[in-house]
């Protein structure tokens, strides 16, 4: 079993979906990302929250035995996030982006953390991914996340921080943004020559999509009756995805294809509540038994 870093955001939430409304909740995508892959192997977290942020949203990452060595409290306000979904829950709205601490934040790692094999860029600035990637020792695997907001805003950046990377996970409508394609498939390809190796597309409810050279794979979402809230499920995605990979140190076709419907498990719940409610009840013999019912959703060769 291998470690795994990620540097992404951890946040206070404003989410309203036509099923509820809550205010300023965790959230972050390093945050559902970490919580995600906690399930799997050892996670360690690199981020910033304002002197605001409160003690018990800590105390929950830490009891899952996070390491918060590279977690910053700096003076000022935690990183805001406010969305909004209407019946399509496949299209975040964002209605409001507060950097704050994070428009400034420089981490240093820890030289125990610059030797972790595997480690996640999740959506926060280019800049700031490509910081931590400079300071880490050649990792085994590196995967990034982006979405709409950097795509737009500091699109040079982040096609500077891609060749860098071996994998891309991104949702749909980012993909085709990115690369200004709209058919999916050319999009992926597209996107491949820009760097990464491989790229995961999240497709919300109908699932997930992997293209890298000469391997096309699909796996299909988790057919829920109850979404609330798919704010994180494309982190949580990539927490099981990541951690699968982590807790079996290999990148062969085998375990990346099962990393995908790991992935797929980890958001499946993560949309069940708001924030990461449904993740804290969450035990391990309910995901392995949702893997299987994966294994069964897929199985046509009676
Ligand atoms: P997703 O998995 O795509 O639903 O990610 C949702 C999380 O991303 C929320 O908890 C937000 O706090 C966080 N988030 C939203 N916008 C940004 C951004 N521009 N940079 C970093 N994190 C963000």
């Amino acid at each position: 079993m291998a470690d795994l870093a990620v540097v992404g955001s951890v946040a206070l939430d404003s989410v309203t979906t036509p099923f509820g409304k809550v205010r300023e909740v965790l959230g972050g995508s390093a945050t559902y990302f970490s919580y995600a892959a906690s399930f799997f192997t050892t996670v360690r977290l690199v981020a910033t929250v304002g002197d605001d942020f409160p003690a018990e949203h800590l105390r929950l990452l830490k009891e899952r035995g996070i390491d918060m060595t590279g977690l910053q409290t700096s003076r000022g306000r935690t990183f805001r996030w406010v969305g909004e979904y209407g019946f399509d829950l496949n299209e975040a709205r964002t209605i409001d982006t507060q950097l704050n601490v994070f428009a400034d934040f420089r981490p240093m790692l820890p030289s125990s953390l610059k030797k972790t094999p595997f480690l996640f860029l999740a959506n926060i600035a280019p800049e700031l991914q490509l910081d931590v990637l400079r300071q880490m020792e050649r990792p085994q695997l590196t995967a990034l996340d982006t979405m709409n907001f950097w795509i737009q805003g500091r699109r040079e950046a982040l096609l500077r921080v891609l060749p860098e990377v071996d994998v891309l996970l991104v949702n749909d409508g980012e993909a085709r943004q990115l690369v200004k394609e709209p058919n999916l498939i050319k999009a992926a390809r597209e996107i491949l020559t820009l760097g990464p190796r491989t790229v995961v597309v999240k497709r919300g409810e109908y699932g997930a999509v992997m293209v890298s050279n000469g391997q096309f794979f699909f796996v299909p979402a988790y057919p829920l009756e109850s979404v609330f809230d798919p704010t994180g499920a494309g982190d949580a995605f990539a927490g099981g995805f990541m951690g699968y990979i982590a807790a079996q140190g290999v990148v062969d076709q085998a375990t990346v294809r099962r990393a995908i419907v790991y992935g797929s498990v980890m958001a499946s719940f993560t949309v069940e509540d708001f924030s990461l409610n449904r993740l804290a009840r969450l035990s391990t013999a309910e995901v392995e038994r949702r893997y299987a019912g994966f294994q069964e959703l897929v199985r046509f060769d009676l």
